[in-house]
């Protein structure tokens, strides 16, 4: 099979592209689609400095070179990533630096250990003593570091690899759970607030094959492992495989109905972001104390009590 544009040897097929592509025309779909969404959600208003959350996984990898490609001329991109402490993951850290080291992009490893005194594997051995799964409790500790670093490094705004499917994913539970108020924050681009780095998601409509696809056709090094900790979530993988087979019926109806959906979420009443600052941290917090520090201080103490 023959690439619809140029006629050298397809690499994949995509549907709401017309068919067959080669490498180069996949790259460019890839490309493109990142920088039109970059555009009409105006992401890089006002950026002069912006972070790059690289996990080392490909959605991360992969959002790191388009952005080199993009904008690197127009912006300074510097790197975040987290050494969350599990064992297993060195491979994926090993992933992002060099991908670093190879755009010759500066970066921070944010070492979890160092910098809070405690890791994600300690959590995962405290079971059901804090109330909560570990996953929970690492969305938490990964929102507040890279806010605080990214505050810290003086930057405008953090970009972060989710996809379409994220964002498919997010609408769906919140609109299970009826929470209008959490709807609200559904976005592609949330502002800055006092000590608050606005954060935006380019590939929030890009497919995930399709940044998988993106991620081969330019051999990047990333890592495809999963973390030990990553429970098997039907659900997640149902809503998936649902978004694939309405995609296979309307090419491209998954991206018209998140950017719908964003629209109408644009449309409610956003909670303000925080306006006090933790007494411990100086992070913003509704209470005295944030909530990263609430459950920072129970993971020590139990720790503690364990040894
Ligand atoms: Fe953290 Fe869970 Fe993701 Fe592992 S799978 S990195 S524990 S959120
Ligand atoms: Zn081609
Ligand atoms: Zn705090």
């Amino acid at each position: 099979m023959r690439c619809r544009f140029c006629g050298e040897p397809a690499y994949v097929w995509v549907d709401r592209a017309g068919g067959p592509l080669c490498r180069k025309h996949l790259v460019q779909l890839v490309e493109r689609g990142v920088e039109k969404t970059v555009r009409s959600y105006g992401m890089l208003r006002g950026v002069r400095r912006l972070g790059v959350a690289v996990s080392g996984g490909k959605d991360s990898v992969a959002l790191l070179h388009i952005l080199y490609k993009l904008y690197s001329s127009k912006v300074e991109l510097y790197g975040l990533t987290i050494d969350l402490g599990i064992k297993g993951l060195e491979e994926q850290l090993r992933a992002a630096v060099e991908n670093y080291k190879l755009l010759g992009i500066p970066y921070r490893l944010i070492m979890l250990e160092e910098e809070h005194g405690f890791t994600i594997d300690q959590v995962a051995t405290l079971g059901r003593k804090l109330g909560r799964p570990v996953c929970s409790i690492c969305g938490l500790v990964k929102r507040y570091v890279l806010n605080k670093a990214a505050y810290e490094e003086g930057l405008d705004a953090v970009a972060t690899g989710h996809n379409l499917e994220d964002m498919i994913e997010f609408a769906s539970r919140t609109l299970a759970s009826g929470r209008l108020e959490e709807f609200s924050r559904l976005s592609l681009a949330s502002p800055p607030g006092p000590r608050m780095v606005a954060r935006i998601k380019p590939l929030g409509l890009t497919e995930e094959w399709l940044i998988e696809a993106y991620a081969r056709a330019k051999s990047l090094r990333f890592y495809e492992g999963l973390c030990p900790y990553k429970p098997r979530d039907n659900l997640r993988e149902a809503i998936r495989y649902a978004a694939g087979m309405v995609d296979e019926a309307s090419p491209g109806y998954t991206k018209i109905l998140v950017r719908g959906v964003l629209k109408a979420a644009g449309r409610l009443d956003r909670p303000g972001p925080p306006l006090g600052f933790c007494e411990k941290c100086g992070m913003p917090s509704t209470g005295r104390i944030c909530s990263f520090c609430r459950t920072r201080e129970r993971i020590l103490a139990l720790i503690e009590k364990r040894s």
